[in-house]
């Protein structure tokens, strides 16, 4: 048996119940195959893929809060810190009732490779909590916010892990995070990203998922020859991936006609109304029925078992930026049938593994959410390097630096793709890519 099955075996065997890392790790390790090869002897003796699988550190803990009717509410809170290699752990907090172990490690150990491959001197982590901030009043939010870090704090700091937002956790989580961390600590330093502006954040943060997918996007298709003006986008999600996405999008000349939440989807063949929906969704903190009864074009519909939503629409490109597994393999089939030519994640693992094959399969360009999302994390790293210096660029400075990384990300996957697997495989680029610069860090760090 070859040494990567040997440790998938393994890792099957000891995370039986954990079925979201189990597929992030098959994925990368199935694709970093051709690298392990070359060098099976060396990387066996030094166990080098049980330790990339394995995270450093996993604390787990109590979340007691009273919500407004003076009742104690307990959540469970999460930090996984999974890989130190390349720099401090980074990586976002996730505030969702669908929140345990093994989601917070599949997004910690995807993190590993995706801060990799910004460039970018982070390590991966993750963390989260089963709290659902869905409505929760300001109060309620804070008294969780601040009992959450009231025992992250013990873990974190600006030289050891970062964290930063995710699904639940925006602008208002990260302040009342950050204020707490300062008063336990009694330090004022970057240990948190996605701050405000006020207090340290860095000017495009917020855009700067979106934004970076889209440059990511433009320039795989520029690669292969194709225009995204003139375009038709389907996008899944209405947080902040999906909003800065479709605002982008648009810029670039490209029509959205899709949005989504988790009630759920719109089709508005003129293009979606991106002012509206920031207003529904980060002001109003409403359901997209705000939206479609604002606009006469948009027509909404309700999410049903078995429903496939926003996939099942023609369009040229797919953009899936809200969850996990949420574009399976009937997706992909309604996708392909439609004449799709690329797909492009803005969340993590949105697309199933059977779905990604299909695309392959069927010549569609697909790029893996660890490369195409890593804008987000890229600009974190940034605001982490303003913070030190204790200094604020501009917005320019910043949309230009992320333009920047994501075109070096494209190219670095382009080049590993054709070097180790098949051109235009970016999955396998990706993640061979992120990989090399990790475990050469691991090897060069002994046995830690
Ligand atoms: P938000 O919370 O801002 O938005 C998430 C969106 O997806 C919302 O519209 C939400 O619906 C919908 N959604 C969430 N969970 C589900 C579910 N289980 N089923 C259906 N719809 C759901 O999160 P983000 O935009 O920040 O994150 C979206 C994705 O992008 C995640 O996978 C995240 O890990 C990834 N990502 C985020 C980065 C960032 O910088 N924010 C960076 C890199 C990746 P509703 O409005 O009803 O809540």
């Amino acid at each position: 048996m070859s040494y990567v099955d040997e440790v998938l075996e393994r890792v099957k065997a000891q995370n039986a119940n954990e079925p979201e890392f189990l597929q992030a790790v098959d994925e990368v390790l199935n694709t970093i195959r051709p690298v392990v090869e070359e060098n099976e002897e060396k990387f066996k003796r030094d166990a080098l893929l049980e330790r990339i699988t394995e995270p450093e550190r996993q604390i787990k803990f109590r979340v007691p809060w009273v919500d407004d009717k003076g009742q104690v509410q307990v959540n469970v809170g999460y930090r996984v810190q999974f890989n130190s290699a390349i720099g401090p752990y980074k990586g976002g907090i996730r505030l969702h009732p669908s929140v345990n172990i093994g989601i917070i490690k599949f997004l910690g150990f995807e993190q590993i490779f995706k801060n990799s491959l910004t460039g970018l001197p982070i390590g991966g982590g993750k963390g989260g909590s089963n709290f659902d901030p869905k409505g929760k009043s300001d109060r309620e939010i804070m008294a969780f916010c601040q009992s959450f870090m009231t025992e992250l704090c013990k873990h974190i700091g600006a030289d050891t892990d970062v964290p930063a937002g995710d699904i639940g956790t925006g602008a208002r989580e990260i302040g009342y995070m950050f204020g707490q961390y300062k008063r336990i600590r009694n330090l004022y330093e970057g240990v948190l990203t996605g701050k405000g502006l006020s207090y340290g954040g860095s000017l495009a943060r917020t855009e700067a998922t979106g934004y970076g997918l889209l440059y990511f996007t433009n320039e795989m298709l520029k690669a292969n020859n194709i225009d995204i003006a003139g375009k038709t986008i389907a996008v899944s999600g209405a947080g902040n991936v999906a909003i800065y996405a479709i605002q982008k999008a648009q810029q670039l000349g490209a029509k959205v006609v899709t949005c989504s939440d988790s009630t759920g989807w719109i089709y508005d063949p003129e293009g979606i109304d991106v002012e509206l929906l920031r207003e529904v969704k980060e002001v109003k903190r409403a359901r997209l029925t705000e939206y479609a009864a604002a606009r006469s074009s948009a027509q909404y519909h309700e999410k049903k078992n078995g429903e496939h939503g926003v996939w099942t629409v023609k369009v040229d490109i797919a953009l899936p930026c809200a969850t996990q597994n949420e574009l399976d393999l009937e997706d992909a089939k309604a996708l392909v049938a439609n004449g799709v030519i690329a797909v492009a994640e803005g969340a993590n693992m949105p697309t199933t593994l059977e779905a990604t094959k299909y695309f392959q399969d069927n010549k569609v360009l697909f790029a893996p959410g660890k490369a195409s999302n890593a804008g987000g994390v890229a600009t974190s790293a940034l605001e982490m390097s303003q913070n030190s210096e204790r200094l604020s660029w501009t917005f320019e400075e910043v949309d230009a630096k992320l333009q920047g990384i994501m075109a070096n990300i494209f190219k670095n996957v382009d080049a590993a793709s054709k070097k180790y697997a098949t051109e235009r495989d970016y999955v396998s680029g990706a993640n061979i890519a992120g990989f090399l610069k990790v475990v050469d860090a691991m090897q060069a760090q002994g046995i830690v």
